[in-house]
């Protein structure tokens, strides 16, 4: 049972903290509260989430996905590329009803809770599909069609580079929400960025506090500069044993 007053004041004062209270209203908070009560209640019942105490899905899950979400331009098209439980999907779509989102996971399970939840949440403008990234990338109806392709928590820079690249339109971008290892990764990738077609990268330290921690996450940006030439993505063997 979570208490929605203390919750709701505790994302409202870290939300705060952070300057990303302007994104909260009385209808924002009451879905991340709704959002929070059904995903531990499913993750009873399967693994969704490893983060179970509250003020760090706070901070770990929703202040990190709200920092990502105020950087979007708006109105634009976005694809979640091994979205999980929804991140960054749900807050995103919670926080800014301007962008439209579509998620994907190879497992069914997560993204049936991304459908059902998003139904719940009355977030229309979210789209949630099982695919294999390397298989959608290749499809015309996915094939660079969006504004943005991001995803938090998959894969190293090189095999997401891969795995990410084809979705975007020429001038859009890939934006990786990483870990401690940013930097040197993506000197690693520098080859498969040239190859998917990117062009100029820039990597942002995303700074975040709140219950007396600090996290911080770098999000790395790689524009596309041209098309994703035809052969890539190659097949999830390929790309896991030899990146580029
Ligand atoms: N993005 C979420 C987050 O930040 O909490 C989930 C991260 S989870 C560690 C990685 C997810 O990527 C898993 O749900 C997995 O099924 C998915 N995934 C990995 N490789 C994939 C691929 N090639 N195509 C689609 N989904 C993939």
């Amino acid at each position: 049972m979570i208490d929605e007053k203390a919750f709701s004041s505790d994302l409202n004062r870290v939300f705060g903290e952070n300057g990303l209270g302007g994104m909260l209203n009385l209808k924002r908070t009451e879905q991340f509260y709704r959002l929070t009560v059904r995903m531990l209640e499913e993750n009873e019942k399967y693994n969704l989430t490893a983060i179970t105490d509250i003020s760090k899905i706070i901070l770990n899950h929703y202040l990190d996905c709200a920092a990502f979400a105020k950087r979007l331009p708006k109105g634009a098209s976005i694809i979640d590329i091994g979205c999980g439980a929804g991140f960054p999907s749900l807050p995103v779509a919670i926080l800014r009803d301007d962008i439209r989102i579509t998620a994907v996971d190879s497992t069914a399970k997560r993204v049936n809770y991304v459908k059902e939840t998003a139904e719940l949440l009355g977030l229309t403008h979210l789209e949630a599909i099982v695919m294999r990234a390397e298989e959608g990338a290749i499809k015309p109806e996915y094939r660079e069609k969006f504004d943005i392709a991001c995803a938090r928590a998959v894969a190293e820079m090189r095999v997401l580079t891969e795995l990410c690249l084809g979705y975007v339109k020429v001038g859009g971008k890939f934006m990786a929400m990483k870990g401690k290892n940013a930097e040197f990764e993506l000197k690693d990738a520098k080859r498969a960025i040239a190859i998917m077609g990117g062009g100029d990268t820039a990597t942002e330290e995303i700074k975040l506090t709140g219950f007396g921690e600090t996290l911080t996450h770098p999000l790395i940006t790689v524009t596309k500069r041209s098309k994703t030439p035809s052969g890539y993505p190659r097949v999830y063997a390929k790309i896991s044993k030899k990146p580029l």
